[in-house]
């Protein structure tokens, strides 16, 4: 079926299509319209038209219609968990999941609008009072990945217009459809037209228009590295949020509980099929149980059941598209040839649909490739140390820093951890991946600047304006009277 792109609150067709592949059965779900870049110049202006009018309605009524959408997701959550397991292929509860997190976002941020705190202090001069509130910023240009379809599109979505901000919103080409259909709830919870619109296509084509129109004074990005680097270089002088890859690791140290570490390990490095921005792809073993703790994960990973995400019998569904398969394939192809030692997996399955095997290297040492590059997909290299010092330094030596986890009963060894790792999250007993959506979210390093998600999540998309009202009837200079 062809769908429509949503501009100056219209639904609009277009000349050009591309097609929506559901991964496990490679069948065409959706046909979407490939913008050009006079479609995201139409709905730059009407996201421009929008502002005013937008800005100027009190926080406390846009929450309403944050509230609204979160009403409308919760009553379509089982419809869209399903869509997305067939779009991008993750398994329906964790489909469930990610459909209750942009629940959860909205509901957070509707609260926000009746706070956007900021905040009274004092002043060096008499009569004077000094104090600082938030302003929207203009029109935000959003551009999302596939891997948290609607989730990802709802955090930046709700702090957006909780502020008082309008969007120009462009979607992954492979998850059109999810996107589409929170876009038809946001309309159908009353957000006026201009408010939010929506242009599909390839990044490619519509990067220039969206990075470069003066128009757009803010871009929130979550996706590559490579995609990242460009925008930035691209962006000129607009506010750029920078949400991208990781590589990240899980320290297992000979105290730890065993048992809770390789559940963890495999939740970690195979939910989502690898794909999270969070998933474990490094984990960091202590020499004394490294035989014993691989032979669990092995005896896990073997266990795993690989299929279309909507049987009731699948752990792991499969990669989002033919690009990913290969890529995870050509990595897998690297640790052999790197020498590090094949313990399960490292070959495509199934004769229709994007399938790798879990896949599990173990020798691997911290500066192979696969040590080093995010690859995505299924893959977890098992890297040997000594000491908690040599766990920290494994960990640190990477380009990346998103997210980051201890297993230890030691709490010495758990905060020598939390303070030294370099990343923008710790968890201590627990897996790589969960945030909730009332903490910050985001990463250190090539993982990008900014933050996502509570009280942070509102300073990406508004400014901070100073305020002083002098009520002393005379010139006062400060640092300069006495
Ligand atoms: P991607 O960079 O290929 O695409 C992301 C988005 O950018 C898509 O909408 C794409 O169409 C668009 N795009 C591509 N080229 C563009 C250009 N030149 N200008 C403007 N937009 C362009 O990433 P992906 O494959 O969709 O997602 C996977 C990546 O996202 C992984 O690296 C993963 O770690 C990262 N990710 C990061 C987080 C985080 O919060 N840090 C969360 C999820 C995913």
């Amino acid at each position: 079926m062809k769908h429509s792109m949503y501009i100056d609150g219209k639904w609009v067709k277009g000349q050009n299509f591309f097609l929506s592949i559901n991964p496990a059965t490679e069948d065409t779900i959706a046909e979407f319209p490939s913008a050009t870049s006079d479609d995201m110049k139409r709905a730059v202006d009407s996201a421009e038209a929008a502002f005013d009018s937008w800005k100027s309605t009190p926080a406390p009524k846009r929450a309403l219609c944050l509230q609204k959408i979160a009403q409308l997701l919760r009553e379509r959550k089982e419809e869209l968990a399903r869509t997305e397991t067939q779009e991008m292929g993750k398994v329906l509860k964790e489909a469930r999941g990610d459909v209750q997190e942009a629940i959860d976002v909205f509901d957070y941020m509707a609260g926000e609008g009746r706070r956007l705190f900021g905040h009274t202090t004092t002043s060096e001069l008499q009569k004077k009072f000094a104090m600082t509130l938030r302003q929207p910023i203009g029109v935000c240009g959003l551009i999302t990945p596939w891997n948290f379809p609607i989730a990802i599109p709802a955090w930046k979505i709700s702090a957006a217009l909780v502020c008082g901000n309008t969007v120009v919103f462009k979607p992954s080409s492979d998850t059109p459809l999810c996107a589409m259909k929170l876009v038809e709830v946001i309309e159908k919870a009353g957000v006026p037209p201009g408010v939010v619109n929506f242009v599909t296509g390839s990044g490619k084509e519509l990067g220039k228009e969206i990075t470069s129109n003066k128009k757009i004074r803010c871009i929130s990005f979550t996706g590559s590295k490579e995609t990242g680097e460009w925008i930035i270089q691209n962006a000129g002088l607009k506010k750029v949020g920078l949400e991208l890859g990781g590589k990240n690791g899980i320290i297992v140290m000979d105290d730890a509980n065993l048992r809770l570490a390789a559940e963890g390990v495999i939740w970690g490095a195979f939910g989502t099929t690898g794909q999270r921005c969070t998933a474990a792809s490094r984990v960091i073993v202590h020499t004394a149980i490294k035989d014993k703790f691989e032979k669990m994960l092995w005896e896990k990973a073997k266990a795993l059941r690989l299929g279309d995400g909507l049987k009731d019998t699948t752990d792991v569904g499969p990669l989002v598209n033919k690009q990913a398969v290969e890529k995870v394939e050509s990595y897998a192809q690297i640790g052999r040839e790197e020498g590090a030692k094949l313990i399960c997996g490292g070959k495509r399955t199934g004769l229709k649909g994007y399938f790798f095997e879990p896949t599990i290297f173990s020798n691997v040492q911290k500066d192979m490739r696969i040590a080093q590059e995010e690859i995505f997909g299924p893959i977890l290299s098992i890297i040997e140390i000594r000491s908690i010092d040599e766990a920290i330094n494994v960990m640190n030596g990477i380009e990346y820093g998103l997210s980051s986890s201890i297993y230890t009963q030691d709490i010495n060894k758990a905060m020598t951890a939390v303070e030294q790792i370099e990343a923008g999250i710790t968890y201590v007993n627990s897996s790589t991946i969960g945030a909730e959506v009332h903490l910050p979210f985001g990463g250190i390093k090539h993982t990008g600047h900014g933050r996502e998600g509570g009280i942070l999540g509102i300073d990406e998309f508004s400014e901070m304006k100073t305020v002083y009202i002098d009520y002393s009837g005379k010139l006062q200079k400060a640092q300069i009277d006495d």
